[in-house]
């Protein structure tokens, strides 16, 4: 039910929560984080509120510093921890607002190419459509392009990749979706009120617009993959 992303310079996850806790007001069951560890995907993710999720991190921290995360209303599997975002493969991780409507089609397309799904999500064809097109040869970049065409519904959504520090994705459709612009580190969030803590510096998505975060900030594409300019806003939220 909202979303958040960082490309930064040191250990994200606290951030991340700070961002999540302003997202509680949209209502939530679960919740979850995703950030790179030495290239690997790591994930923390549990079933109620924030606090749980902060206890495991207590537990098992996160020191990656491009990450994902995200707080759920489930609409598709119950809201347990193995529903919960982000969603993963081996390549990359996955956070989704809103309802992927063909889900079902797609999954019946994986499982017939052999993918093996764990959770009763819509969102997991997200995550199983783009790492097929990377185990097919596709860059990050291609692999999301390729997929986003076959997507029907309202979302929004924020990919991280394995092996790919300082690189993330996020693809608005029906759903907002904000890029927000730091010293040295660009932001994804479903609001500006999520990122307010971090920058005032922020651009809204337009419908069909998807976009490529580094740490220098963002390239926006169009539905049709051309580069395009969208306005950089001063938002007055209170941090
Ligand atoms: N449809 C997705 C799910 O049920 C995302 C729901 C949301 O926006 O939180 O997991």
């Amino acid at each position: 039910c909202g979303i958040v992303g960082i490309v930064g310079r040191d250990a994200v996850a606290d951030q991340m929560i700070e961002a999540l806790r302003r997202l509680e007001y949209r209502g939530y069951d679960s919740a979850g984080i995703a950030t790179l560890e030495g290239g690997r995907l790591e994930r923390r993710r549990a079933q109620g509120k924030l606090a749980n999720l902060q206890a495991k991190l207590v537990e098992s921290p996160l020191a990656g510093s491009t990450g994902i995360g995200h707080t759920r209303w489930a609409t598709h599997g119950r809201p347990n921890e193995t529903n919960a975002h982000p969603h993963a493969t081996a390549r990359l991780a996955v956070v989704h607002n809103g309802i992927i409507e063909n889900f079902r089609e797609l999954k019946q397309e994986l499982q017939a190419d052999s993918v093996v799904f764990e959770t009763e999500t819509d969102t997991e064809v997200v995550a199983q459509l783009v790492s097929r097109n990377m185990d097919r040869g596709q860059k990050p970049v291609e692999a999301v392009a390729a997929a986003l065409p076959r997507l029907r519904g309202a979302f929004a959504l924020g990919f991280l990749f394995a092996g790919e520090d300082g690189l993330l994705i996020g693809a608005r459709h029906g759903a907002p979706l904000a890029i927000g612009f730091g010293e040295g580190e660009t932001y994804l969030g479903s609001d500006a009120l999520a990122l307010a803590p971090f920058t005032d510096a922020l651009t809204y998505l337009e419908e069909g617009d998807w976009a490529i975060l580094t740490r220098d900030g963002a390239e926006i594409r169009d539905a049709e993959g051309r580069v395009v300019e969208r306005p950089r806003q001063r938002i007055a939220t209170q941090a």
